[in-house]
């Protein structure tokens, strides 16, 4: 049975919704419930003037949507791209909240996004975008009502700057306002590699349940940023071999394997992964569908759609990025028997060290990066096998699987809490 009948590809928003509809159609959630999960619970929109190094003023669109903050602060990334919008802030918010309930930790949902290309901006200039971004934001966040983190086009750096906005305007240093923050301002060891690691980890989970072994699987990977090649480099090491990888600029093929090591190194010389020695040359929006047995989208939305899925060599899909897939490409997806482990689990590493950040920050004791890793490990594994035996359970995909196991957990809280009114 499809999800939804139209030929149509939805929006970011509406391909979250439809998979949301469907879960808590199967869960029995009641019709108001539905209403108070399916929309965001506040959304600002924000014009930002920036003097630009040329002397000319600058404004930029900003966003930050808070779609629940029922089970704890909302949490979430800020982007920085030229192509984001409201509908696509609205939609990441929201699996937020159902990532942050399927990892179980005490987060809300929320997303920011700044409409720019940092690739083109100075540093002064981000800087600039990224305070004032914050400074207006300040009645919105802190440690107990919204926890920014990096995501596409943002780093540690934006986050430091983050930090120092806020604890000027609270008159004291706050680390616990943002989290992906640099070591020595309260950032927690382990925080950089943890989404990859996040993604290896379930990727392993997968070789067990369809009893595969690492060393058979050739792996392809959009996206070389922080998640992409941290995952492509942890993945080597443990016995992959990374066949593809795809950056903005251009992609790259070799089926007897590509050392990560050395392309990373390539990348921070170059600015970009082509022109790498021994590869051949693939279109970046081409990668996912060469020939692999794994394949990571790490990149952007609405890569894997209706149009394309049919395509997909792979058996496995590891959602490194979030909403790769559209909801129509599901089915088509689950006709070809790929095993999909879906971004609100395989992509929750990120979220689950920063709440371990966040924890670290507010106690202002830190942990061993052993002690990160191995809690990780032991929260990706227990979210895996819990969205895999609720698959079991209630008949459904891993990904409506989350979902329910999300929504189910998310409207729990607003029952207990009931509506302010
Ligand atoms: P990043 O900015 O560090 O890297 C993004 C990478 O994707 C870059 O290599 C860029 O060149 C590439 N890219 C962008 N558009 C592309 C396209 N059309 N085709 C091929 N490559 C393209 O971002 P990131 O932090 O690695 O985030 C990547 C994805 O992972 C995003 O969807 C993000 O929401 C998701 N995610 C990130 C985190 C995190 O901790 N950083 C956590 C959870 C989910």
């Amino acid at each position: 049975m499809p999800i939804i009948a139209s030929e149509k590809e939805l929006s970011v928003y509406e391909n979250m919704a439809a998979r949301f509809d469907v879960a808590a159609a199967k869960l029995g959630l009641d019709e108001g419930f539905q209403k108070v999960l399916r929309h965001p619970s506040k959304e600002i929109t924000l014009y930002i003037p920036v003097m630009m190094d040329s002397g000319s003023i600058e404004v930029f669109v900003g966003y930050r949507v808070q779609h629940s903050i029922v089970r704890g602060p909302g949490k979430g990334g800020i982007r920085f791209a030229p192509d984001v919008t409201l509908d696509e802030i609205r939609a990441l918010a929201s699996w937020m909240t159902w990532k942050c309930a399927v990892v179980n930790i005490p987060f809300g949902g929320a997303k920011g996004g700044v409409v720019c290309d940092p690739e083109k901006l100075s540093r002064r200039e981000l800087e600039a975008i990224t305070r004032r971004y914050t400074a207006e934001l300040l009645d919105y966040l802190g440690p107990e009502r919204d926890v920014p983190a990096p995501d596409l086009g943002t780093n540690e750096q934006v986050m430091a700057w983050v930090m120092d906005t806020y604890s000027m305007h609270v008159r004291h240093t706050s680390t616990a306002v943002v989290t992906g923050k640099p070591l020595d301002l309260g950032g927690s060891r382990g925080r950089r590699e943890a989404t990859g690691r996040g993604c290896l980890i379930v990727a392993d989970q997968a070789l067990q349940r369809l009893r595969l072994n690492r060393e058979e699987q050739r792996v392809i990977i959009q996206g070389f940023g922080n998640v992409g090649s941290i995952a492509a480099k942890l993945m080597q090491e443990t016995g992959y071999r990374i066949v593809g990888v795809a950056d903005i600029h251009g992609g790259i093929y070799n089926p007897k394997g590509i050392d990560v090591p050395k392309l990373i190194n390539h990348a921070l010389e170059a600015g970009q992964i082509s022109g790498f020695p021994g590869c051949d040359p693939v279109d970046p929006m081409q990668i996912l569908f060469q020939d692999c047995d794994i394949a990571i989208p790490a990149a952007v939305e609405n890569v894997i759609t209706s149009h394309n899925a049919d395509r997909i060599k792979a058996r496995i899909i590891i959602e490194a990025a979030n909403g790769p897939t559209t909801a129509l490409a599901d089915d088509i997806l689950a006709e070809k028997k790929v095993f999909v482990v879906p971004d609100i689990l395989a992509n929750a590493g990120g979220v689950t060290v920063s709440y371990f950040e966040w924890v670290q920050d507010r106690q202002g004791y830190f942990w061993s990066e052993s002690m990160v890793n191995e809690r990780l490990e032991q929260m990706m594994v227990a979210s895996f096998n819990d969205v895999l035996g609720y698959a079991e359970r209630h008949n459904v995909s891993p990904r409506i699987a989350a979902y329910m196991l999300a929504i189910d957990r998310v409207a729990f809280a607003l029952r207990l809490r009931g509506l302010y009114a």
